[in-house]
C-alpha cells in the first residue's frame, strides 16, 4: 500500500502554493491517467492536489478573435462545444478520435496535454525504463517497439506522446497558459512538449510548481479544408499507430497556408514547418503531398518492429492532405462512431 494525502485546491494561487510546499505532490484533474499510473506503481505521489473544482471550465472569445479554453473543460464538452464544432472542426475531430466517450467525459484539457506515454515498459516496473527510472536503460529499443517513435527519438527513449487532441493543437498553433510561483506565462504549443534527449523523464517544458490554466487557439481554424486521420489497430478505443492533422487554406486553386502535424511518431506531436513550406504556393496534387511527406519523413528511423510506420506515415500524410484539399474530412465518420 502506498499512502498519500489528498487535498482540494480552492483557487489557482492555492494550487500553486500547495504544489510548491510539496515537490512530490501531483495535481489531479480527471484522474484517467494519473490513477492508472498510481495503481501500476509507476507514480507514487505523496499528495494529490485536486484541481477538478477550480473555475477553469469556460470557453471564451479572445480579443484577437480566437478562443481561450479553460484547463478543466472536459474533452467531451470541448469536442461538442458549438464554437469548436463550427470554428475548429479539426480539434473536435481529433478529440473524438481519442479514448472512449466515458473517458472523454472525465478527461480534462490540461490533463490531456500532460498524459504520459503508453510505452508498455514504462508501465511495467519489472523492466528498465529511463522515463520511469532515469539511468536504468530503455527496454523498448531492443524490445517490442511496434508502437514507438520514428522521429526525434534518442538512445535513451523512443516513446511516443499518445494524445490525439495535442496533434490538432500543434497544427492549429495553440498556446498554453500556465501559472506558477514565478507568475504566469504562455508557451507556444510547439515548445510545450519535449523530445527525450538525455532527460526522457521530462515530458514537457513546464515547471514543477506550474499549473496549466488554459489553452488558447488563434482565429484561423481551417474550417473548410482539414482532416484528422488516425490509423490504429481497432476502429475505436485504441492509440494511434500514426495520426495526421492536416489543414489547408486554398486560394485560386493553390495552397496559401498549410499545417501538418503527426501523432504516434515521436515523443511530442510532430509538426514540421519545412514540410508545410514545401506545400505553400503549390497546387494541391498528390505529387506535391508526396513531396511534403518525403520532407517530413527525411529523418525517420525505425527500431525493428516499428519500421512499417515510416511507409504508413507517408501514405497517411498523402491521404490526409488529399481529404483536406477535397474538403472531405475524416471527422465525418469519426463523429458517427462517437
Ligand atoms: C483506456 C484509455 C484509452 C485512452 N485512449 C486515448 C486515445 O486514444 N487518445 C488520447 O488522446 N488519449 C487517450 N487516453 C488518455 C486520456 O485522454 C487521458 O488520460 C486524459 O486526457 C487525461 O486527462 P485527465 O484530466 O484525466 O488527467 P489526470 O489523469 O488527472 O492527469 C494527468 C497528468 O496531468 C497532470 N495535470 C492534470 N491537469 C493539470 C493541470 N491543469 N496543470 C498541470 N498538471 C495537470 C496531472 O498531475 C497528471 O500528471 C486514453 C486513456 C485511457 C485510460
Ligand atoms: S521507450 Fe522510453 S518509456 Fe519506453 S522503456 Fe524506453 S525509456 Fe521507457
Amino acid at each position: 500500500m502506498n499512502y498519500f494525502e489528498y487535498s482540494r485546491a480552492t483557487d489557482v494561487a492555492d494550487a500553486v502554493r500547495q504544489m510548491a510546499a510539496d515537490p512530490e505532490a501531483r495535481f489531479i484533474a480527471g484522474g484517467t491517467n494519473l490513477l492508472d499510473l498510481m495503481k501500476e506503481n509507476v507514480a507514487r505521489p505523496s499528495r494529490l492536489i485536486d484541481i477538478s473544482r477550480l473555475p477553469l471550465r469556460d470557453v471564451e472569445e479572445t480579443k484577437d478573435g480566437g478562443l481561450r479554453i479553460g484547463a478543466l473543460v472536459p474533452n467531451s464538452d470541448l469536442a461538442w462545444h458549438p464554437q469548436i464544432e463550427s470554428r475548429y472542426p479539426l480539434l473536435a475531430s481529433a478529440i473524438l478520435a481519442g479514448a472512449s466517450p466515458q473517458l472523454r467525459n472525465m478527461a480534462s484539457t490540461g490533463g490531456n496535454l500532460l498524459q504520459r506515454t503508453r510505452c508498455v515498459y514504462f508501465y511495467d516496473t519489472t523492466t528498465p525504463c529511463n522515463k520511469r527510472d532515469p539511468g536504468s536503460g530503455c527496454a523498448a529499443i531492443h524490445g517490442v517497439n511496434r508502437m514507438h517513435a520514428i522521429l526525434g527519438a534518442s538512445e535513451h527513449c523512443i516513446a511516443t506522446h499518445p494524445s490525439d487532441m495535442c496533434v490538432a493543437l500543434a497544427a492549429l498553433d495553440a498556446r498554453v497558459h500556465v501559472a506558477g510561483g514565478a507568475g504566469e506565462r504562455t508557451i507556444p504549443f510547439e515548445y510545450f512538449h519535449r523530445l527525450p534527449g538525455d532527460t526522457p523523464d521530462l515530458d514537457a517544458n513546464i515547471r514543477a510548481d506550474e499549473i496549466i490554466t488554459a489553452v488558447e487557439l488563434p482565429p484561423n481554424g481551417f474550417v473548410h479544408n482539414y482532416t484528422y486521420l488516425k490509423i490504429r489497430d481497432r476502429l475505436s478505443y485504441a492509440f494511434a499507430l500514426v495520426s495526421v492533422a492536416a489543414a489547408l487554406d486554398l486560394e485560386d486553386g493553390n495552397i496559401a497556408e498549410a499545417r501538418l502535424a503527426l501523432g504516434g511518431v515521436a515523443h511530442k506531436p510532430w509538426r514540421d514547418r519545412e514540410a508545410e513550406d514545401a506545400l505553400k504556393g503549390r497546387r494541391p496534387t498528390e505529387q506535391n503531398f508526396a513531396r511534403a511527406a518525403e520532407v517530413l519523413l527525411g529523418g525517420a528511423h525505425g527500431y525493428g518492429h516499428n519500421d512499417f510506420k515510416i511507409d504508413l506515415a507517408r501514405r497517411a500524410i498523402v491521404r490526409a492532405l488529399g481529404q483536406a484539399a477535397r474538403g472531405t474530412p475524416q471527422s465525418q465518420s469519426d463523429k458517427r462512431i462517437a
